[in-house]
């Protein structure tokens, strides 16, 4: 009991364990294949691209910074010349001519975009001329600390960054001192930029400003103040904080990465510009390089998804042929143990070890099928004469009393057997009992079916055939037996019973036993002869 509640226990275990088919375990196996060495590809590819992707853009913005620190050294130059022009023109001026100094002014402001605003003042700082004209500052001294140091220096200038007092505007500007003939020092002459709004530099920079993957540059001055910067509100900020601003003011130039005021970690190449000792600033956010390395990532994964996906398609399809063998035999066993096929013959598989599977499951198949068709045959037949047995006979019976065919039953006994057993031996009884099965056999119809019925006494049933024509088959057997030279040296009889179904009865124990009685008739009567139940229903 205890050992049988243990086995049902285990089996409900058993039931509860998922089965994984091959199909699945070898798609599994090949995703799972696949996506490790996605990632290690992912991993390998990111590393290694990482670096160099952040040395390349560091280069691209040493180089960037380079190139635009060189045009902005010899846009500074052509900006001196062009005041050093106007210094020389103003030589000989009469600054008292307000109306030439107007035009000259305008003349030289006019004539390039290099300025905001060029103004002229003499060696006491007082405004003579203003292009664009301006009345108010016409007749006033210049006011801030920059423009009297400018006067002050006597020499060609380049103020820092400042805020204008009169006009509130944050501004640079470079000057170039007039000196008349004399040697004698008259003036100066200045051209300012406006730092806020449009000027020179965004003339020549502006459209590299800013670039679509988030590259930009800034100017700052000697000091850090921030000169040109894509977000204009940010002009005019002190930003030394800054590790390149810090570097710059150093005078020293090179590229780096490193986290800027926001915080945001950068990529940045920086130059020194000489005309005017600013620093250009090329910086990229570093994120970029990452923007890249994923879109090179997804790049990748797509191109490698195509054959991905080809591969599980090929490894599913070889897969679902490699079951097949398996899943056919299963099919195979449980048709056969129902006892619904015949064993087919099976195409050599390409894979050695489904066709040795499949061989060796058929072969020993086949070997039952024989062993089980013979058990089956010696279940059923006599092992002397090769006969039906009794057992078969009651199955027939039965089925053709099932099926409502009409049929006639002979049972046929040897008459006085014993004597010859007695007289020449069992084994000689043994022999004529065979060539009389024989004899019984050949004298009927191959639908018919003949059984040894025990002992001496055989069976015949014969389909379709009233009592009549079985006894035409009885006597045919009858004579037969009489007539032929058996085992022994003497003649040979048998005598016969006959019932037909249904006339006589529709039950096939009945019917036997009526066919029996009318042999036990037959024996009455005398022996080798024929009886009909009829014909001892008549004579009763
Ligand atoms: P009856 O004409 O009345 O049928 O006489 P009988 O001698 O044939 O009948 P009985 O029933 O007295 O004897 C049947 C004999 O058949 C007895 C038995 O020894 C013999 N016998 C039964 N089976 C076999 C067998 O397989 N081989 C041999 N050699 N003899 C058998
Ligand atoms: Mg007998
Ligand atoms: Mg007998």
């Amino acid at each position: 009991m205890i050992a049988n509640k243990k086995k049902s226990r285990l089996r409900r275990k058993v039931k509860k364990f998922k089965k994984v088919s091959l199909t699945a375990l070898l798609g599994g196996f090949v995703t799972i294949s696949v996506l490790m060495t996605l990632t290690i590809m992912v991993i390998t590819s990111y590393t290694t691209q990482k670096q160099s992707l952040i040395n390349n853009t560091l280069s691209v913005n040493y180089a960037s910074a380079v190139q635009m620190s060189q045009t902005l050294n010899s846009l500074f130059e052509s900006m001196r010349k062009s005041l050093k022009y106007g210094a020389a023109h103003f030589k000989n001026v009469d600054f008292n001519d307000k109306e030439k100094l107007n035009t000259t002014l305008d003349l030289i402001h006019n004539s390039s975009d290099y300025f905001n605003a060029v103004v002229l003042a003499d060696q006491m700082g007082l405004v003579l001329s203003r292009s664009p004209y301006s009345q108010a500052s016409i007749g006033t001294h210049v006011s801030s600390e920059a423009a009297k140091a400018a006067i002050k220096s006597k020499a060609s200038y380049i103020s820092d960054a400042y805020v204008t007092p009169r006009t509130n505007r944050r501004i640079v500007f470079l000057s170039e001192p007039i000196v008349d003939p004399m040697g004698k020092y008259k003036g100066m002459i200045s051209g300012s930029i406006y730092l806020q709004e449009n000027n020179i530099l965004d003339l020549s920079f502006g459209s590299q400003l800013k670039t679509d993957n988030g590259t930009y540059f800034f100017i700052v001055d000697h000091k850090g103040t921030l000169l040109f910067h894509p977000n204009v509100s940010r002009i005019g900020r002190d930003i030394r904080a800054n590790t390149v601003v810090q570097k710059l003011i150093k005078n020293q130039t090179g590229q780096e990465q490193y986290t800027n005021l926001d915080g945001v970690n950068t990529l940045a190449g920086y130059y020194k510009v000489p005309a005017t000792n600013w620093g250009v600033v090329v910086v990229s956010p570093t994120q970029i390089v990452y923007d890249q390395l994923n879109r090179q990532i997804g790049l990748l994964l797509l191109y490698i998804a195509v054959p991905f996906i080809l591969l599980t398609l090929i490894v599913l399809r070889v897969a679902r042929k490699l079951v097949h063998p398996f899943v056919f035999l299963a099919d195979l066993v449980q048709q056969v143990d129902k006892g619904q096929v015949e064993l087919p013959v099976v195409k050599p598989h390409w894979n050695r070890e489904a066709d040795l599977l499949t061989r060796a499951v058929l072969g020993a198949m086949t070997s039952f099928r024989n062993k089980t068709d013979q058990l089956v045959y010696d279940a059923r037949t006599d092992v002397l004469t090769g006969l039906n047995n009794r057992r078969t006979f009651e199955e027939v019976i039965q089925a053709w009393t099932h099926d409502e065919n009409p049929f006639a039953i002979i049972v046929l006994d040897i008459d006085r057997f014993k004597l010859i057993n007695d007289t020449y031996g069992h084994s000689t009884g043994d022999e004529v009992l065979k060539q009389i099965a024989k004899l019984i056999q050949m004298s009927v119809r191959p639908e018919d079916v003949c059984f040894r019925f025990g002992g001496e006494e055989f069976v015949v049933l014969l389909r379709d055939y009233d009592s009549k024509k079985a006894y035409e088959i009885a006597e045919r057997i009858r004579i037969s037996v009489e007539e032929s030279v058996l085992a022994v040296d003497r003649t040979v009889t048998i005598s016969a019973g006959i019932a037909e179904f249904p006339m006589h009865s529709r039950s096939e124990t009945e019917l036997f036993h009526l066919a029996d009685n009318a042999l036990y008739l037959a024996k009455e009567e005398g022996r080798n002869r024929t009886v009909i139940i009829q014909t001892v229903e008549k004579a009763k």
